[in-house]
């Protein structure tokens, strides 16, 4: 599948690890988010998008993330530790939500996503940068950094001359806005 297209945005240093957030479209037809440029011990990588493994509180059921010590709907305490260990004993809090199924593919999409996460950090030196939409901002996106709506726009008119196009990112919104197809004869 081709990488079409990448957008990201920068989280400064605000965060000790956490560089950026990115989307991702494939074959202009689908768009993921949440992709993650992270400082490792052994240098940048790019997380998948992932989300927060849960279990039920034993008391009433109710779902609660892994490490949360009491339950969110009665509660409870809960037991520590009770999250499976990966293979090398750490626990294994999230799980991918869309990840490649090859290690070749992996590595190409990383490559694409850190590419475009070191144009970004240039682009950001430059006087007037504004920081692109991804969007479909994550739940935990903080506010007042959602000042990419310009860059948006300019990218989905862009976009709106393709088919399905660029203009994807924005997804619902953008498709919303279309003009209905004329009815059949
Ligand atoms: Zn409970």
């Amino acid at each position: 599948m081709e990488i079409t297209e990448i957008r990201v945005r920068l989280m400064g240093r605000r965060n000790d690890k956490l560089r950026a957030l990115c989307s991702a479209t494939f074959d202009n037809s689908l768009a993921i988010h949440d992709l993650k440029v992270i400082d490792g011990a052994k240098g940048q990588f790019v997380a998948m998008p992932s989300r927060k493994l849960t279990d039920r509180c034993a008391r009433c059921g109710g779902k609660n993330h892994l490490q949360a010590r009491f339950c969110n709907d009665c509660g409870a305490g809960l037991p520590a530790e009770r999250a499976p260990k990966d293979g090398r004993g750490r626990p294994r809090l999230h799980a991918d939500v869309a990840h490649p199924i090859h290690a070749a593919y992996r590595e190409a999409l990383q490559a694409r996503v850190l590419a475009a996460f070191h144009d970004e950090l240039e682009r950001s030196k430059l006087p007037g940068y504004r920081p692109a939409a991804l969007g479909d901002e994550p739940e935990d996106f903080e506010e007042g950094d959602a000042a990419g709506s310009v860059t948006t726009a300019a990218v989905g008119a862009a976009g709106a001359a393709g088919a399905a196009g660029a203009a994807g990112i924005p997804g619902m919104s953008a498709m919303a806005a279309r003009a209905p197809e004329p009815p059949r004869p």
